[in-house]
């Protein structure tokens, strides 16, 4: 269900082992002379609130010692948590700007997740309630916005004695934030990696969250820092750090390139796309993986490869001659 580790005697990596959504997210502890700092919060209630009990009563603390929480992004399952905590204590909650609407306002989290405009392109969303499904899965998870503060692209953070630099990584959210120490060569990747067991529904993303190009482009960025240890927000990632992003890389890539495979075959929709990428149970337990291909479609009709008519897709060169002009005048 979970497993403990301790990275220091200050440092400590709760883990939970069941990655597949709506599993709890990652928790990271650590601790200084003022009492506990949380790096996201799990749900709200559930298996996160009795494993972070356990945990923090298996070290000698209770959940009244947290005193701050920083947050990686604004998506429900990482955030939640802080509700519960906030049961207890009045920490301090730190957010990076570009995730705090979707953290406070349950229709920016909607549409986070599942851009209005998918819903569109993939009609058995049209009325799916994703609210509902979050709020049975990760509990009450909207914050008050007045208590947040904000975590901004280069800022430098002490936690305890550690210095993390933050790092602004959109694509699957549009605030993700990962948290790098570079004197121990530590990386809080949060949800931009891929990490194992298998069944992990990394990597995701969405239009709205950055989408493809920014994913990209985050994965470079992280590509740059010196890493050691890198703790994502779901499973575990051991071993070498460039071959985790090289991993999460390929999977954007070939789902790219699976969908440039499938329109030479001739027009597809975007609902016909996802059988082709996602298996049944995975479009079974998160409907929004249709965010992606969305935002793969997007990307390549910006690039000039795609073009849309009404519900499908076709490439450029195949298109009819007038959507070739309307392509070629974008
Ligand atoms: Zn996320």
């Amino acid at each position: 269900m979970y497993r403990l580790e301790t990275i220091a005697e200050d440092f400590f990596f709760i883990q939970f082992t069941n990655v597949a959504w709506p599993a709890s997210a990652n928790i990271l502890l650590i601790v200084d002379p003022d009492g506990l700092n949380l790096v996201d919060a799990g749900h709200n209630g559930g298996e996160t609130a009795i494993v972070l009990e356990k945990c923090l009563d298996g070290l000698g603390f209770g959940l009244s010692d947290i005193h701050s929480i920083y947050l990686t992004h604004g998506h429900n399952d990482h955030v939640g948590g802080v509700n519960f905590v906030k049961r207890f204590a009045s920490p301090r909650v730190f957010i990076p700007p570009g995730s705090i609407a979707e953290a406070t306002d349950p229709k920016a989290q909607e549409n986070a997740v599942l851009p209005d405009f998918v819903r569109t392109i993939a009609p058995r969303l049209e009325h799916y309630d994703i609210l509902d499904n979050f709020r049975r899965s990760c509990g009450d998870w909207v914050l008050d916005g007045d208590a947040l503060k904000p975590l901004a692209d280069g800022d430098e953070v002490a936690i305890g004695r550690y210095r993390f630099c933050l790092h602004h990584t959109p694509g699957h959210d549009a605030g993700l934030t990962v948290f790098h120490e570079p004197d121990r060569k530590i990386l809080v990747t949060a949800d931009l990696l891929r990490a194992s067991p298998p069944g992990n529904s990394l990597p995701w993303y969405s239009s709205t969250g950055g989408g493809v190009a920014p994913y990209l482009d985050s994965l470079e960025r992280v590509a740059g820092l010196e890493v050691e240890q890198a703790f994502p927000s779901h499973g575990a990632l051991k071993g070498d750090f460039a071959a985790h992003v090289e991993k999460t890389r390929g999977f954007l890539i070939s789902r790219e390139e699976r969908i440039l495979q499938e329109l030479s075959l001739g027009p597809q929709t975007c609902e016909q796309l996802d059988v082709l990428l996602y298996s049944p149970l995975a479009l079974e337990i998160c409907p929004w993986y249709s965010s992606i291909t969305e935002a793969h479609l997007a990307y390549l009709i910006d690039r000039g490869q795609v073009v849309r008519r009404e519900l499908e897709y076709c490439l450029v060169e195949s298109a009819p001659r007038a959507l070739q002009q309307g392509a070629a005048d974008d």
